[in-house]
């Protein structure tokens, strides 16, 4: 038996038998992929590039044929724009490589080495996780043009059986989509984060998933029993019958509570005491809208519309946006839909900008919205798409990264000329997000314009306590349980009341059924959730005491630091009669309930 930790990627439970994936992806792409360097003459080189014209001719006769797959499955509308991204790089390569064989007289081969070394190791020395993913398409890409140069087999010769978890050091993007016609029930890799190829088509597919396991294919056999925890990211290899049976019968539960949910409209999700908590769910994908509606969320609190485009290198413009937003916007009828405007910038750069010579460069340091406001063509339409949907559906505008009535106001201003421009009739209810310590400072100027707020607590967690999220470790004392987060949540709620504005909350935290606890206990009434979680969260909730949970939340705020805080969520009896009135709660300045 060997227990291993990693990070989950997609949740659910699995078992089954490892198969593991023998055709890798090289890391390095080096000549010895192509043999000793060759020097060709000038008369070689037109045979040379014919070559390379019949390997990318091959290449994209494969990517066509995993579009045919993908575009047949709604659950993996993204892989089918980054097929047609990888069709657009194969072609630039090809060209690439034609040039170097003429100019250099290498051998074909040598030249795609060179060509692929060149852009991967420059998209390698660039810090963001977006761009080492389109790293790994690039070699990906270039391998398989490699292989058909040499004249071998262009993808994975293994044969993934039903109920098969594969094992692999990562997954190359067209893998992980031969994987939705296989029999795959789980992966688990070494490489992977949480935005990448893998896991957005493990979640897409619904299938659990766990990364970052080190020596994955040395410690894991094929044929041994794998147990796949994608709630927890752990995964245990040949496990003892104990561990089998326990695992199995969690497995099971959670079986059994996905399919009393399957049932669309599962009624409100209450508090003992009967107040309304309203759960509406956080989506980056079109696909992901199925799962908002059978987990009885309320309606999509978040649409990270950034999600869509990350692979894209064709600027979206509003028609093609405008099809993807009435698509959400059918696919959750009547309730509400929430659509974040594009939270780029900074190291959120997809292929579209990051590769455009005519993007503004003071814009690049900017994030969410002041991004955007620099960047405006690309707000422009935006905001054109979401006002044309809105007409006729409850679609709100949810801004990112606001830091003042100041950048609000124009954000506001360019929805109104987008409704004067469309002959609009309806101009949707508009929101910010408070997320920058700067919009703590500024809250009453944004309530003031704003229809309602939404806290977004990992970015206002990350900017508060100087903590980087992608970093953030399970067990690091700096989370969103920190007092001045908590405080700060407070804050909001009070000011928000103040102005008759709805406050939602829909940081990765509002998942968790003790911080949600706090949150309710803090005066929060809205949720925004990762749907796979709801179900757990729904059952909390409908245990909670309002008075309990409003009590902790006061202690909590007068905490110093967020293990004090845990230690108060751990030892804290919830049961509402010995609770009421037994606390004397000490006074927290600005902070009190
Ligand atoms: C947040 O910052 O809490 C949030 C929900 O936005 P994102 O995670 O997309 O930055
Ligand atoms: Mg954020």
């Amino acid at each position: 038996m060997e227990r291993m930790e990693g990070m989950a990627l997609s949740t659910g439970l699995v078992s089954g038998v490892a198969v593991k994936l023998s055709y890798e992806l090289q890391r390095t792409f080096s000549s010895s992929n192509a043999g000793e360097a060759d020097l060709i003459t000038k008369t070689d080189v037109q045979a040379e590039c014919e070559r390379m014209d019949l390997a990318l001719e091959r290449s994209k006769r494969d990517l066509d044929a995993f579009a045919t797959i993908a575009s047949d499955k709604p659950s993996l509308t993204a892989a089918v724009e980054m097929l047609s991204a990888h069709m657009t790089m194969a072609s630039e390569i090809a060209a690439s490589v034609k040039q170097r064989v003429s100019s250099d007289l290498v051998g074909v081969e040598n030249a795609l080495v060179s060509v692929i070394s060149q852009w991967a190791s420059r998209l390698q020395q660039i810090d963001s996780e977006y761009l080492r993913e389109h790293e790994m398409d690039v070699r990906d890409v270039g391998q398989r043009m490699m292989r058909h140069l040499l004249g071998v087999s262009p993808n994975s010769d293994v044969d993934v059986p039903v109920g098969a978890i594969v094992v692999a050091r990562e997954l190359i993007p067209s893998d992980a989509i031969a994987l939705a016609e296989s029999g795959a029930v789980g992966i688990v890799t070494e490489f992977g984060g949480t935005l990448g190829h893998t896991a957005i088509i493990a979640r897409s597919l619904g299938i659990p998933a766990v990364s970052g396991i080190s020596n994955v294919t040395e410690r894991i056999a094929s044929g041994v029993t794998l147990l796949v925890d994608g709630e927890s990211g752990t995964v245990i290899a040949d496990p003892t019958e104990i561990q089998f049976d326990e695992f199995t019968g969690r497995m099971n539960r959670l079986i059994d509570q996905a399919d009393e949910k399957n049932v669309i409209d599962i009624g409100p999700c209450k508090t003992t005491d009967g107040t309304a908590i309203s759960l509406l769910g956080n989506v980056g994908l079109l696909s992901d809208i199925d799962q908002v509606l059978r987990r009885g969320l309320s309606g999509v609190g978040l649409v990270r519309t950034e999600f869509l485009y990350l692979q894209s290198h064709v600027r979206p413009d509003a028609t093609a946006q405008r099809i993807v937003y009435s698509q959400m916007a059918d696919a959750i009828g009547d309730r509400p839909l929430t659509i974040r405007t594009f939270d780029l910038g900074g190291e959120k750069l997809p292929p579209f900008l990051s590769l455009d010579p005519h993007i503004t460069p003071s814009s690049l340091h900017l994030r969410g919205l002041r991004f955007s406001l620099v960047e405006r063509d690309l707000l422009r339409e935006q905001l054109m798409a979401i006002v044309q949907v809105a007409q006729s559906a409850d679609v709100r505008i949810l801004f990112p990264m606001v830091i003042g009535g100041h950048d609000f106001a124009q954000a506001i201003a360019m929805v109104e000329e987008a409704v004067k421009e469309c002959d609009g009739f309806r101009r949707p209810q508009i929101g910010a997000m408070i997320e920058t310590p700067a919009a703590l400072f500024c809250l009453d100027e944004i309530l003031e314009l704003a229809d309602f707020v939404t806290i977004g607590t990992n970015d206002l967690t990350q900017y508060l306590l100087a903590a980087d999220r992608e970093l953030a470790a399970e067990k690091d004392p700096v989370t969103a349980m920190h007092p001045a987060v908590l405080r700060a949540i407070r804050q909001i709620v009070v000011t928000a009341e103040r102005w008759d504005r709805p406050v939602c909350v829909c940081g990765e935290e509002a998942s968790e059924t003790e911080f949600a606890e706090l949150l309710i206990g803090l005066g929060i009434r809205e949720l925004s959730i990762s749907p796979p979680r709801a179900i757990a969260l729904r059952a909390a909730i409908g245990k909670i005491d309002l008075a309990v949970v409003g009590e902790l939340a006061r202690r909590a705020l007068a905490c110093r630091s967020p293990q004090e805080v845990r230690q108060l969520l751990a030892a804290a009896d919830r049961s509402p009669f010995l609770n009421q009135g037994q606390h004397s709660s000490p006074p927290v300045p600005g902070a009190s309930l």
